[in-house]
């Protein structure tokens, strides 16, 4: 991509958010909110939020951008970098790397491949993840190590869990343990699954803006002046994670209509990366059949077109 599209400045890129969220506020279908966590079904499908941050730090933003939402599935891509940090190529041993062509939930693959789930971004592999960092550790440490990850990679402190998410989706969490105790029999749980699934709910319910999201995504660029917090390999892998399972069964349709690495979550947040060039976060709660934000699939569409960011060339 680097050498194809010139780097963009402020001045060109502003402008393009302000129309893409001029645009958003006016599109009559915006999705439908994820039901299943009563907290997130709660929200409405109103809200649009766009930010980008450049590798000097500077964050250009549009909408409700520095609105706080659940990022959700978004936290699985910052536990990865801390699991990979830790065990280094020990983790591929527990959890894939393949697609999964399968809803994030879905307990149907772990059935046929004996409790090894597919990669780190369908639930079962992001419990597998946490389960891993857990090891000898305290949920309160964990996740005490993961906000210090967010809020240095967002260069932001103001950054913190939402009690009452965390406990709504704890409440509803049936597939998820469903999920955490087939693992166990297949000995790929080494925690309690009750430890393992109270720290996922707690990961997910991290709640950032589309400002600190786009910043904290910074480090997965690779660019020059962003933070460093995992090597130059481990960025490249991580994003092609993203690109290839982190819209779970809508990350085909995701690379070919957007062509950059992204994850969503079930909060409506979507955070993607141009490599060399921004992170980009967008938060619209009106979901797609495949669970990914409608609104910020097409919003992430439109700048990739306008701007000529693509991974394909
Ligand atoms: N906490 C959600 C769950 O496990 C995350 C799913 C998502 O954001 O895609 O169901």
């Amino acid at each position: 991509m680097g050498t194809l599209t010139p780097p963009l400045t402020p001045e060109a890129l502003q402008p393009v958010l302000d129309r893409i969220a001029a645009e958003m506020a006016q599109e009559p279908e915006r999705g439908q909110v994820a039901s299943y966590i009563p907290e997130l079904a709660r929200q409405s499908t109103t809200p649009f939020a766009i930010a980008l941050a450049l590798p000097d730090g500077q964050v250009l933003r549009a909408g409700d951008a520095d609105q706080g939402f659940s990022i959700q599935s978004i936290s699985k891509v910052f536990t990865l970098a801390i699991a990979l940090g830790r065990l280094g190529d020990q983790l591929w041993l527990r959890v894939g790397r393949e697609p999964s062509g399968h809803a994030f939930n879905s307990i149907l693959q772990l059935e046929h491949e004996n409790g090894i789930p597919r990669n780190p971004f369908v639930n079962a592999g992001a419990l597998v993840v946490t389960d891993a960092i857990l090891a000898g550790h305290q949920p309160r440490e964990v996740l005490g190590e993961l906000l210090r990850f967010i809020r240095l990679a967002a260069a932001d402190d103001d950054i913190h869990i939402n009690k009452a998410v965390a406990a709504s989706e704890q409440a509803t969490a049936h597939r998820n343990i469903a999920l955490a105790e087939f693992m166990a029999a297949h000995g790929n749980l080494r925690n309690p699954a009750a430890l393992t699934i109270g720290t996922y709910v707690h990961q997910c319910a991290v709640e950032m803006s589309c400002a600190q999201l786009a910043r904290a995504g910074l480090f997965l660029t690779g660019a020059p002046g962003g933070p460093r917090l995992v090597s130059p390999a481990r960025i490249r892998r991580i994003n092609a994670l993203m690109m290839m399972c982190g819209h779970y069964d809508g990350s085909g349709e995701f690379a070919y209509r957007v062509g950059l690495p992204g994850k969503s979550g079930v909060g409506g947040g979507i955070l993607a990366i141009a490599p060399g060039r921004a992170a980009i976060a967008t938060w619209s709660p009106g979901l797609n059949a495949r669970g990914n934000s409608h609104l910020g699939t097409l919003a992430m569409e439109r700048l990739a077109r306008e701007t000529g960011w693509s991974v394909f060339g």
